[in-house]
């Protein structure tokens, strides 16, 4: 395999079958060595980069090699192709920033060959601000085995979907988690836990604080610029077998009063308000299971008024975070071990 320039090249071995003394006594053609080789392109790339698996296993053409991405105790297929000529090359999962992937390689059929785990990391095309223990996780996830429907008031501003649809890539990238438009809505998020129309999982909206319980005064009795929460169910696990609440329902409502400047960036200096795209990456956050960080340098901070934090994209505490109520923790599974379905109470 030809490999880019300057990649280094990680290779890691099958445990290979001992061979038996007995063996080394047939004739040099009979042998089978069952040596099954792989290596990565790089074990580090920037997100959307394309990494490659490289495997090389004589005696193994037309059978097919499967790349693994561990979720937890599990593995599961990313991608797979025929080995022919004694190789096959196979795509690495890079949509996503990953801090520690662990993938695999298993050659199907006849006596099975696994590979040793490689590891690779994925990271965002620029460099967050801060460091990963600043992260505030939550106890609760989505399970990331299903899709996420989301759906946007149909009053929001002009080109406030776009906005949505941008930040929730970004969140998407964080956490491995998939978003699927499901319209828009006339629903007002309220803090309960009431539906939030069939086949919704996750509102946006805009509203006057006089029209929602989620812009409550807060300390002082600064009313919020914007607010977003999870709802969660206790008692699930995940494939890495630790205990999680189960996310069923995201709520974001941003305060109308605000007239927020559209896109993402720096704050603008005529307002000192973050853009809009910003305040719905802190509360896409939230409506993904992550809390407020202490650090001031955190886009998860939580930058109270009347002195909104100067912040523009997610820091390294805030990313480490969202990694960990993301897909690489696995499906979302209920007591018996079954993965979890749709919310029933979401229609
Ligand atoms: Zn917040």
């Amino acid at each position: 395999m030809r490999l880019p320039s300057g990649a280094t090249r990680f290779v890691a071995r099958a445990i290979g079958v001992p061979l038996l003394a007995a063996q080394l006594s047939f004739p040099a053609g009979l042998l089978w060595w069952g040596g099954l080789e792989v290596s990565l392109s790089s074990d580090r790339a920037t997100v959307g980069q394309q990494v490659w698996a490289g495997v090389e296993m004589s005696d193994a053409d037309g059978r097919t090699a499967v790349l693994e991405r561990r979720t937890g105790r599990a593995w599961t297929e990313f991608s797979r192709a025929t080995i022919d000529d004694g190789r096959a090359r196979l795509a690495a999962p890079t949509t996503a920033y990953a801090s520690d992937m662990e993938l695999r390689v298993r050659v199907l059929g006849g006596d099975e060959e696994v590979s040793d785990p490689l590891h690779l990391r994925v990271d965002p095309p620029y460099e967050p601000v801060g460091r990963p223990e600043m992260a505030r996780p939550g106890t609760a996830r989505w399970n990331p085995c299903a899709p996420i429907r989301y759906a946007v008031d149909e009053g929001a501003p002009v080109g406030a979907a776009e906005d949505v649809r941008a930040a929730l890539a970004e969140v998407s990238r964080a956490t491995g988690l998939t978003f699927v438009e499901a319209g828009t809505t006339g629903v007002v998020p309220q803090n309960d836990t009431a539906s939030l129309g069939a086949g919704v999982d996750l509102v946006v909206a805009w509203a006057d604080p006089d029209a929602t319980s989620m812009l409550d005064p807060i300390e002082g009795g600064v009313v919020p610029m914007a607010g977003g929460t999870a709802a969660e169910v206790p008692g699930y696990r995940g494939e890495d077998g630790r205990p999680t609440g189960w996310i069923v329902q995201g709520r974001v409502v941003i305060n109308e009063r605000y007239d927020l400047v559209p896109g993402f960036g720096a704050p603008t200096q005529s307002t000192g308000l973050p853009r809009r795209g910003t305040v719905l990456l802190h509360e896409l956050a939230h409506a993904v299971g992550v809390g407020h960080a202490d650090d001031a340098t955190q886009l998860m901070n939580s930058g109270e008024a009347p002195a909104p934090h100067d912040l523009e994209r997610y820091g390294a505490g805030d990313l480490a975070a969202l990694e960990a109520v993301g897909a690489g923790r696995g499906c979302v599974l209920d007591t018996r071990g079954a993965q979890v379905g749709t919310w029933p109470g979401n229609g």
